[in-house]
């Protein structure tokens, strides 16, 4: 996943050398979010050696205006973090290619092939996939405009920044509803629009919600067909999927609760995923295949944060070292 628009400061990274094909390393990371980034750091102080494929640096960090959960700031802007992981993990002289994306793994005997989009192979006693989840998208006028401005994924990142504003959120399962109170909470005032007819939510959550009625409207069938605004989101625009009829509401947010996928496709014939195409890894990072580890939003742990990823990462990390160990690989 590539940002535009991103303006990364990537001479710190000066000096860093790219993967050798040609080598067996001890470990390879897959990714550079804070799972990735974690384990980097983890492993390179465990003397392991150590290469880093990343499609991009920050992951979902980097797409992300102000942080104010990660500890240790205040708050801080996803640019400004990102750019501290990097600097962090470059200090590791960490082999690392930047901007290539994994295109399938496998397995030759105990050793496991990376194959990248750049027709690279890189080999390894041990893998962690990191590669996080991309967000489940409307994909209409004004959406990816206005991201981080109004358009937003995350209610337990951002739900705060709308304290007694107006806002839609869109989908009809429990992430939605889970939304919905967040902001109801808050004083906002919530319009919940679902593409499909009722609720696909747990009961108790959608009751929970229905006790804000001054502050709620529920509309179901409802598509959103375009997101307005200028510098930030002023309104969106709906249409009722039975009578056709269009509405502008007028919101300063929408949260898009639709659904998220994990980057998983590169292993899905390789680990077992569950039903949501997530990594299955047990409480310590381990996958169904011995070597192959999984941390953070790829796999199918609980509350999808920064702070769970980098400790996944850290976790897993550890994890691989103490299987090379117990293999006397190193
Ligand atoms: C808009 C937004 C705001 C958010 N705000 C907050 C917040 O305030 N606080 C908070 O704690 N959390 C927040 N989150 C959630 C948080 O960003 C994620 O939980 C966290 O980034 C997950 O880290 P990760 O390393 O698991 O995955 P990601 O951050 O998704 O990183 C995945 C990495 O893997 C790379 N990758 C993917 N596929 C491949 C491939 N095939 N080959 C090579 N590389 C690949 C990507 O390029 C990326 O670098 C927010 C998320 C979004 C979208």
């Amino acid at each position: 996943m590539d940002f535009p628009g991103l303006s990364l400061d990537l001479s710190s990274l000066a000096g860093t050398s790219r993967p050798d094909p040609n080598a067996l390393y001890d470990m390879l990371i897959i990714g550079g979010g804070p799972g990735a980034m974690t384990a980097a750091v983890y492993a390179a102080r465990k003397t392991l050696s150590v290469a880093l494929i990343a499609g991009d640096f920050g992951g979902q960090v980097a797409t992300t205006t102000d942080i104010e959960n990660y500890l240790g700031f205040q708050v801080i802007t996803g640019k400004e973090l990102t750019d501290r992981f990097v600097e962090q993990v470059q200090h590791f002289k960490i082999p690392t290619a930047k901007g290539d994306k994994v295109e399938k793994i496998s397995q030759e005997g105990e050793i496991f092939v990376a194959r990248t989009d750049k027709q690279e192979s890189f080999r390894a006693r041990t893998v962690i996939l990191s590669t996080g989840k991309r967000n489940r998208h409307l994909n209409v006028p004004g959406e990816q405009e206005l991201v981080g401005r109004g358009v937003a994924y995350c209610a337990i990142c951002d739900a705060p920044l709308y304290k007694q504003k107006k806002v839609a959120v869109i989908g009809g399962g429990n992430s939605a509803f889970t939304a919905a109170l967040d902001l109801l909470k808050l004083e906002a005032t919530v319009v919940l629009l679902n593409f499909s007819a009722g609720w696909q939510a747990d009961e108790v959550l959608v009751a929970a919600v229905k006790r804000y009625s001054d502050k709620l409207r529920l509309l179901s069938e409802q598509q959103v067909i375009r997101i307005e605004g200028k510098d930030r989101v002023e309104a969106i625009h709906i249409l009722d999927r039975n009578t056709q009829a269009e509405e502008r509401l007028l919101v300063n947010g929408i949260f898009i609760e639709i659904g998220l996928l994990p980057n998983s496709e590169l292993v899905q014939d390789l680990v077992q995923l569950n039903e949501q195409g997530e990594v299955i890894v047990d409480c310590h990072c381990r996958t169904n295949v011995p070597g192959f580890f999984g941390a953070g939003d790829v796999t199918n742990v609980p509350h999808k944060q920064i702070v769970i990823s980098a400790g996944e990462g850290a976790k897993a990390a550890l994890t691989a070292y103490d299987y090379l160990v117990g293999k006397g690989l190193v």
